[in-house]
């Protein structure tokens, strides 16, 4: 089969992907009809992503139609449409039980394509290993792009929201403006939000939060004017959605006195200088981490069906699959206009 292979720094590639091999008898096969890059899959892009190998098969955001089941699948059969989540746990442990598959106690939580272990999703075919636990068929009413960012994105700036305490009057900021950024300001107005900022480097990723109903500011002038548009208080919430170092220090200095700063940008950091000063005198929450996507399923579903989220609106480009070198190299400068890149083998 094909799919786009990591082959080095600045090298995903279309070309012959290994064959999907199922890992024991829970495990299912998809054929993939949309797959979408994410941001964190630019860390990969650019040459220091999550493992020191080349040649594997990369993305962890995918839909298709289930071609094979094995006999340990009991909640799906071939011809389903379904979309995958990105977080892989083993459907047993306490931790996966409870929803928490990041936590997964007996092979840690796994992702597609960050490595050769799970092979990535941007290919015409995917494994899915627990396929009872790891799928759900894609609702009425949702269509296929919105599936695809249901398997990442929008449960992402989703766990990003919830651990940024909103509550209904909130002032909010949301540093980063990528696709999950965008999700972020639309799921904080939901959440009750009065005012949110959106803070970006890029112009039209600011317009575009604005189209939203926030107020986009640039990263040089945000502290300044929040300092005075709120007399001094600052945000109760703050959700971080870039994981660079002086992104996360920005946010560190929107949040309020006892406000909470939720940090969902991949940050691979292992010296990252936390201003611990900072953080106790002001009694701040810092939150952060990966999102278990299933569990913000029961929520996310039925306000997309609604149409009170639509994350579909972050959609800049769909391309076929054979041009992924291509909408990676977009993607990656943020050239016409890349926003979200969804795929189609
Ligand atoms: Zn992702
Ligand atoms: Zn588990």
């Amino acid at each position: 089969m094909k799919g786009l292979l990591y082959r080095g720094a600045r090298d995903i590639a279309y070309g012959d992907a290994p064959e999907p091999m199922p890992e024991d008898t829970r495990s299912a096969i998809v054929k993939v009809t949309a797959c979408g890059i994410c941001g964190s899959d630019l860390h990969i892009y650019q040459g220091h992503g999550f493992s020191e190998q080349t040649g594997y098969c990369v993305g962890h955001e995918a839909v298709g139609e289930i071609v094979e089941t094995g006999s340990g699948v009991s909640r799906f059969r071939t011809g389903d449409k379904v979309m995958i989540s990105a977080a892989v746990g083993c459907g047993s442990c306490p931790s996966c039980m409870a929803g928490n598959m990041n936590a997964c106690e007996i092979r840690g939580g796994r992702c597609y394509g960050l490595g050769p272990g799970l092979q990535g999703v941007q290919s015409d075919y995917a494994m899915v290993p627990v396929a009872d636990f790891g799928l759900a068929k894609i609702p009425d009413g949702v269509s296929e792009d919105q599936a695809v960012l249901l398997t990442d994105n929008l449960p992402t700036a989703w766990h990003g929201l919830k651990g940024a305490d909103i509550k209904p009057g909130s002032t909010v900021a949301v540093v980063g403006c990528g696709p999950i950024g965008l999700m972020a300001v639309e799921g904080a107005y939901l959440m009750g939000a009065a005012r949110v900022y959106a803070v970006d480097l890029v112009p039209e990723r600011r317009a575009m939060a604005e189209t939203l109903g926030a107020i986009g500011l640039d990263s040089s002038e945000a502290k300044a004017v929040i300092e005075e548009q709120t007399k001094g208080r600052m945000c109760d919430s703050v959700v971080e959605c870039v994981g660079a170092d002086p992104a996360i220090h920005l946010a560190l200095k929107l949040a309020k006195a006892s406000g909470t700063v939720s940090c969902i940008g991949v940050n691979q950091s292992m010296d990252f200088k936390f201003p611990m000063a900072l953080a106790f005198i002001k009694n701040l929450t810092f939150r952060t981490g990966t999102c278990s996507v299933p569990e913000h399923w029961h929520e996310l579903i039925p306000l997309v069906q609604a149409g009170k989220l639509k994350p579909e609106r972050t959609i800049s480009h769909h391309m076929p699959l054979s041009e992924g070198a291509e909408a990676y190299r977009m993607f990656d400068a943020r050239e016409n206009g890349a926003m979200k890149m969804i795929l189609k083998p």
